[in-house]
């Protein structure tokens, strides 16, 4: 094989892209699914198997009250200071947990081959392109030298690393709570101007119920009015 077509030596493919920079909208499953689980058990039978290098599942879990109380007041703030405080609370909050910071050195072009199953597959940390990460190109092979974080196994940590990469790219903003009050799903949508229901079908159950209450409002108002 031709020295500058092999992949850069540090190059880890087995990096769960989940970490890596992403488009916004997307892989942010695991904690979605962490957060719309009811139960434990319920959480645990949607682990996937690409999850197991945060933790276990029961480990996670133990993150989900704390991760609900952060997300909820930006997800939903009441009040642009709500939404505010939440933000910086967040970000002071992963600032102190010291989160363990790891550089790699991933290929600099857009398809790299996986060796593994010699497929070609899409480079995430492509998407990371701009003012601060650049292709750099040393004997001929491009690369990029960028950051991933690394504390594998200690769930609570690797679910805030998601949480600040989604801040990082934006993909946070793509986060969102069903309006729909049987539901209350956290989902992601990809068109950032509407998207208040995680289905159609809620969006319909929510309308019918605000025009029965409407109705009933408007039925007890006529009665109160006639009974004067
Ligand atoms: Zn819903």
């Amino acid at each position: 094989m031709n020295k500058h077509k092999q992949l850069p030596r540090m190059w880890r493919p087995t990096i769960p892209l989940l970490l890596s920079a992403l488009p916004p909208q997307m892989r942010l499953n695991c904690l979605l699914e962490l957060l719309n689980s009811p139960t434990e058990d319920a959480f645990e039978s949607k682990y996937a198997p690409a999850w197991e290098k945060l933790g276990t599942a029961s480990d996670a879990w133990k993150s989900r009250a704390e991760i609900l109380r952060d997300l909820e007041p930006l997800v939903e703030p009441r009040t642009p200071k709500q939404a505010r405080d939440a933000l910086s609370n967040l970000v002071n909050k992963i600032n102190s947990m010291r989160l363990r910071c790891f550089w790699v050195i991933a290929p600099g072009t857009r398809n790299w081959i996986d060796p593994r199953d010699n497929t070609k597959k899409f480079n995430f940390f492509w998407l990371r392109l701009g003012a601060e990460q650049r292709v750099i190109e040393f004997g001929n092979e491009k690369s990029i030298v960028t950051m991933i974080f690394f504390d594998w196994g200690n769930s609570r940590k690797v679910l805030y690393s998601i949480i600040l990469n989604a801040l990082q790219n934006g993909a946070i903003e793509h986060l969102r709570r069903c309006k729909w009050k049987d539901c209350k799903k956290f989902f992601t949508t990809r068109d950032l101007r509407k998207k208040s229901f995680c289905t159609a079908k809620c969006e319909k159950l929510s309308k019918n119920y605000d025009s029965r209450i409407r109705m009933n409002n408007w039925r007890r108002f006529k009665r109160d009015d006639a009974s004067i």
